[in-house]
């Protein structure tokens, strides 16, 4: 028999062969062996070539609901060597017929979008067609330059690029996060993240099943959920808006996490309030840390070592994080976690002439290389010619007694380009108002730094990966639209 090499899927299945009966997914009361996950996985590349002649380098649209099954098809595309292109399901109907038209897909697993073309199979039929299909599948030759799959960014600022992420930038991914995070066979991760996002699929699925560890797959982040799953497991991956939610919750204590080694946060920036009432309540440091669609995991806080609250840590190693200019300047990275390009974008090459990223974030490097993300450069807001950092007056905000939390943008202003605008969540109780946030914060900062309008509001417009929706408020505030999100 031809010996062929596919290091994603030797990486991602190499473990559960040293052990087949191992628990590699638990889903509500089922458990799912690797052995059974890497069957299906050949099933589905059989039945994915069988109906729709998928070949190396064709596209797989998968536009689904988290479930086991999703794992499966997404080894299945690693065998076939077919680029996996996972859909946000809560895309509207045109939104997934743009970027259809721009991957151009073989066959979409899920949903298909009205009014397109585009072969659609749901995952039922693709199930029960794969039924009656080997359980073994030769995966197809790929090296580490081979496109794997497509991610697209989320478009703030224009049409949403299709990022190509490479076998060897998955494999670089998970195996130095395993080695950094410390993750082994007898941890059991608790994934509360959608897995059609980098976070969710290429850090927290991809780490455990390379590391031979065990998911507690959750259908979404649900807190009597998640602390029932807490409760047995040993590492818990998710984003601030996860770890806030818990925190309101009297059921997180202590005692509730015994088993629990290890907490991560990223996607999104942690507030220090959050940080500190963390580790107050449990005794544990959430370890930060930060990375992009298009890089994979750039820093970490350490396993070892201090965590510094309000750092995202130092590079991870073999990776190359500089800033651009004087800092807070643009945080550019190098590495084999970095995009080969974008999907149909030849004129725009995610890379510099001397192979840097730029990552569009802002940021400062500490004497000790640890990397603080002061905020997205498009978010910076120039006022009157000067720097307006919106994290700084966030924070500033946010330390006021009463602030739940805020956000910072700037909008269009005749006379100073533009004006420093804050939208500001009271906490249960308080009795906030504008002008008297706008006088706490000149004991603060700046007079230039204070925004110029507050506006209160019950909540911040976040997406599915508890960003705040800068463009989203920025509009709203411009509209005088409902800023509830
Ligand atoms: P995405 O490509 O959707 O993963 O978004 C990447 C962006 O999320 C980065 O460019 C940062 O702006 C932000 N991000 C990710 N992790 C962190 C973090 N720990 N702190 C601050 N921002 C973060």
């Amino acid at each position: 028999m031809a010996v062929t090499s596919n290091p994603l899927v030797e990486t991602l299945l190499a473990e559960g062969r040293r052990e087949p009966g191992r628990v590699a997914v638990l889903w509500g009361d089922d458990a799912w062996t690797f052995g059974s996950l890497e069957a299906l996985s050949a099933r589905l590349a059989h039945a994915l070539v069988d109906g729709w002649g998928v070949a190396v380098g064709d596209r797989v649209a998968v536009r689904l609901p988290t479930r086991p099954e999703v794992l499966a098809l997404n080894v299945a595309c690693a065998r076939l060597g077919a680029l996996y292109v996972p859909l946000n399901p809560a895309y509207t109907d045109p939104e997934v017929r743009g970027l259809l038209d721009d991957a151009a897909p073989t066959v979409l697993v899920g949903e298909g979008p009205r009014g397109h073309q585009v072969p659609v199979v749901g995952l039922d039929e693709l199930l029960e067609r794969s039924r009656t299909h080997p359980d073994r599948f030769e995966d197809r030759a790929r090296d580490e330059e081979s496109p794997a799959a497509i991610l697209f960014t989320s478009g703030t600022t224009g049409r949403p690029k299709g990022a190509v992420l490479t076998q060897g930038n998955l494999v670089f991914g998970c195996t130095t996060l395993n080695r950094a995070w410390g993750i082994g066979r007898d941890d059991v991760l608790v994934h509360p993240l959608p897995l059609f996002h980098v976070h969710g699929l290429f850090v927290a699925a991809y780490c455990a099943l390379a590391a031979g560890a065990t998911i507690r797959l959750l259908p979404s982040f649900e807190v009597g959920a998640v602390l029932d799953a807490l409760a047995e497991g040993t590492v818990m991956m998710g984003v601030p808006t996860h770890y806030t939610r818990l925190l309101a919750d009297v059921r997180l204590t202590a005692e509730s996490v015994r088993g629990v080694r290890l907490f991560v946060s990223g996607s999104a920036p942690m507030r220090a309030a959050t940080h500190e009432a963390f580790t107050a309540r449990t005794g544990h440091r959430i370890l930060e840390r930060y990375g992009t669609t298009e890089t994979g995991m750039i820093t970490s806080n350490p396993l070892d070592g201090e965590r510094r609250v309000g750092t995202v840590g130092p590079a991870l190693p073999g990776v190359e994080v500089r800033i651009a200019g004087t800092p807070p300047g643009r945080v550019e990275v190098r590495g084999p976690n970095v995009l080969a390009g974008y999907w149909n974008r030849p004129d725009q090459p995610a890379r510099g002439p001397d192979g840097f990223f730029d990552t569009g974030d802002l940021g400062r490097l500490d004497a000790d290389g640890y990397l603080e993300i002061v905020g997205r450069a498009k978010d910076l807001v120039i006022t009157g010619g000067l720097n307006v950092y919106p994290k700084e007056v966030e924070q500033a905000l946010d330390a006021l007694v009463g602030v739940e939390e805020s956000a910072v943008v700037g909008l269009a202003d005749p006379d100073f380009g533009e004006v420093v605008v804050a939208v500001v969540v009271p906490g249960p109780g308080a009795e906030l108002s504008a002008d008297g946030v706008r006088a706490a914060l000149r004991e603060v900062l700046a007079p230039y730094k204070v925004p110029k309008r507050v506006v209160l509001a019950g909540a911040l417009a976040r997406n599915a990966m508890g960003k705040v929706e800068k463009a989203r408020l920025r509009r709203a505030l411009e509209d005088g639209t409902d800023l509830l999100g």
